[in-house]
This record gives structure tokens, C-alpha cells and sequence, in this order.
């Protein structure tokens, strides 16, 4: 196996990721979803809906464009779009350096986002040296993320994500949405990688504190 995700073929490095994360609990289930922006820069790959992510293999990915519910490509007849699609789509709509996204459920984000006081928008992040692999060099830094409602109806999450950001861009190329899970996206699948094991640290001590 290579050492670096972004050394192998794209769908090959996006299963392996599925199968690391199911086994860290991370997509536990058919829980969670992962992308990568296409090579011509207008549409995403990604896993596709209802599949169990531990299993998941490489012809389990679909090509969907920036917006819309419509497969662009499929390698099987069955494949599906996931709801959550929709964040995906507003991440790489939003953020053109996005090469990468990766949306996960865990048990600490989910305890960690509980801790916020309901109506607040933002997550202060603890001042840990752990910070620094987002690329944030300070003594003590004061960062946060952005916190989205959690709603049966994805759509209306992802159409939030893009008013906010929008008006104000986020501090860390993360988000997190309440009692659900992180998103995180990355200018590379690797670093995309990285990060969402830095955010998820984060969360596992924010749940412990
Ligand atoms: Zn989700």
C-alpha cells in the first residue's frame, strides 16, 4: 500500500479511507460519506447512499455535478445519491482549493457538540498544540468552528452552510453540525485526511472535558 493516499488511484485511496474510518467507528454502519472534486474541476466523486462503509469497494462511487440530484456517472446500476451530497456540492461550490471533502459521524462529535448552548453558531477550540496541524501558528490561539443546526432535510443544512459562509468565511476548513458529525475538506485527499483526524482529537477532548 502506498504511504500516501494521494499516491494512489483516487477511487482505490477513497475505499481504503472508507474502510480506516469504518473500523476507527468513524462510519459506522452506512453512515458518513467521502469525496473528491473530478479531474475537470465541475463535479465530485462520491460514495455512494445506503452502502455499509467497511465493505465498501471501488466501483461504489458515483460522479455528481457542483449542484443537482443527477449521476453524472455510476460503475454500478444501483448506485444512488446520498442527501448529504448536498454539503459536499456547497463545500467544493464555495471553496475552490477543495480538492477533498470528507463528512463522518462520531460518538465525540456528537458528545462535544452537546456541550454547546443551543442557538450558538460557533465552537471556541481549546488551545491545543494540536491545533497547529490546521495550519494555525499562534501562541494560544483563539479559533473556532462553525456550528450548523442538525435537520431531517440535508439540503436545508447545506443551503445554511453556504449563507453563512458566504457572508463570513470560517476560521478552519471544517464544520461541525450539532449532535451529527464533522465535515472537513482538504486541498488534497491526504490532507483532507490529516485534518479530520486533527478536528476529531479535538472533539474526543472537548467530550472528556
Ligand atoms: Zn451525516
Amino acid at each position: 500500500m502506498a504511504s500516501d493516499f494521494n499516491q494512489m488511484p483516487v477511487h482505490a485511496a477513497i475505499t481504503a479511507i472508507a474502510h480506516d474510518f469504518h473500523r476507527r467507528g468513524w462510519m459506522a454502519g452506512t453512515a458518513g460519506n467521502l469525496s473528491t472534486r473530478s479531474k475537470d474541476g465541475k463535479g465530485l466523486w462520491i460514495t455512494s447512499s445506503g452502502l455499509p462503509k467497511g465493505k465498501l469497494d471501488t466501483r461504489d462511487l458515483i460522479l455528481m455535478g457542483l449542484e443537482g440530484n443527477e449521476i453524472q456517472q455510476r460503475l454500478r446500476d444501483d448506485a444512488r445519491p446520498s442527501a448529504e451530497t448536498s454539503i459536499h456540492q456547497t463545500i467544493y461550490t464555495l471553496f475552490p482549493n477543495a480538492q477533498a471533502c470528507f463528512h463522518i459521524h462520531t460518538v465525540d462529535a456528537c458528545l462535544a457538540t452537546a456541550k454547546i448552548e443551543p442557538q450558538t453558531q460557533s465552537m471556541p477550540l481549546p488551545p491545543l498544540e494540536m491545533i497547529k496541524g490546521l495550519d494555525i501558528w499562534e501562541e494560544s490561539p483563539q479559533v473556532a468552528l462553525a456550528l450548523f443546526d442538525n435537520r431531517l432535510d440535508v439540503p436545508s443544512i447545506a443551503h445554511e452552510i453556504h449563507k453563512r459562509f458566504t457572508a463570513e468565511p470560517p476560521q478552519i476548513p471544517a464544520l461541525m453540525i450539532r449532535n451529527h458529525g464533522i465535515t472537513v475538506w482538504g486541498g488534497s485527499l491526504q490532507q483532507t485526511y490529516n485534518r479530520i483526524e486533527i478536528i476529531e482529537f479535538i472533539m474526543s477532548y472537548i467530550a472528556r472535558q
